[in-house]
């Protein structure tokens, strides 16, 4: 059985989605393990829960509204349209990968992609992701816990993409190392900025930069853990304030590196692009192994 700190695990969930977390574990009445989060700083019971079980060859992921917190579920079922949306593509792509999702409204069970849902009224709402056939508790303590995190994650990240969200202030950020008046300022958008479409676009694509396939904490160890950066590849320009990201295709995790560089021109370089800059000297080291887009760690 995993040897698994629920506070480091809550701690590693929280620097992932930007939302604090407080982690706690148990049994269940079936004496498989479980970790539980919820939001630190909220009294219990007014938030939320997500209880991670971890069971035979399986990990079931879900959330669970607490017994008072009416308020927090009719700010969430009254959610824009992009949080919607970010919702519903979080949930497609663990049903593309095999998993099971399944949500509860009024205690009947809901198609996440049924939009009538948002317009009816919530007594109660739920969902769970399940995965199973799962090469879980096989000894392999680190690759457990990367599966824990993994499908913790993107429950998470579709949880985030309902909450209400603050945008922080950050408007840019400056690009270390070079000269003196060739200072570049990249234009950080509001789409790479906002925190459900950041945990949205790594719960889908996971934390390789799809340029160079790097992973920063491969590279640099645990200190690196989640340092990659989320872009948006349709120039803010060329979509109005109306527009409806979707995780998957608008939004692609790429490491500071190649971020910097795509965002040399603009409209920014595309990943391709950037794909065969780092071809052109094959003895480069990011690019062995050979660029997997898409590929999930
Ligand atoms: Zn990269
Ligand atoms: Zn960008």
């Amino acid at each position: 059985m995993t040897i698994f700190d629920p506070r480091a695990f809550a701690e590693m969930i929280s620097t992932e989605t930007g939302l604090g977390f407080e982690g706690s574990e148990g049994r269940t009445n079936q004496g498989n393990r479980f970790l539980e989060l919820t939001p630190v700083g909220y009294p219990p019971g007014q938030t939320f829960s997500i209880c991670v079980e971890i069971g035979w060859r399986r990990i079931d992921v879900r959330f669970k509204f607490g017994s008072f917190a009416g308020e927090l579920m009719s700010s969430v079922r009254s959610v824009d349209a992009s949080g919607r949306h970010v919702f519903r593509a979080v949930l497609d792509a663990c049903s593309n990968v095999g998993a099971d999702v399944v949500l509860n409204l009024n205690g009947a069970i809901r198609s996440h992609r049924d939009d009538a849902m948002w317009d009816e009224s919530w007594r109660s709402f739920e969902f769970a992701v399940g995965k199973g056939m799962l090469a879980i508790n096989e000894g392999n303590d680190t690759a457990d816990m990367h599966l824990i995190e993994e499908w913790t994650i993107r429950v998470a990240a579709a949880v985030i993409a309902l909450l209400p969200v603050e945008e922080d202030g950050e408007e840019s950020f400056d690009v270390h190392g070079l000269p003196e008046g060739a200072k570049v300022r990249i234009e950080v958008n509001r789409y790479e900025r906002d925190r459900r479409n950041r945990a949205a676009a790594l719960a889908i694509h996971g934390h390789r930069c799809m340029a160079c396939d790097t992973d920063m904490a491969e590279l640099y160890g645990p200190v690196a853990e989640g340092l990659i950066e989320v872009h948006h590849v349709v120039p803010v320009s060329q979509v109005g304030p109306e527009y409806i990201i979707d995780p998957r295709s608008d939004l692609v995790p790429l490491c500071p590196d190649c971020h910097a560089v795509a965002h040399r021109r603009s409209p920014p370089y595309s990943v391709k692009e950037l794909q065969n800059m780092l071809r052109r000297d094959c003895g480069n080291p990011k690019i062995s192994p050979p660029v997997q887009p898409g590929r999930r760690r």
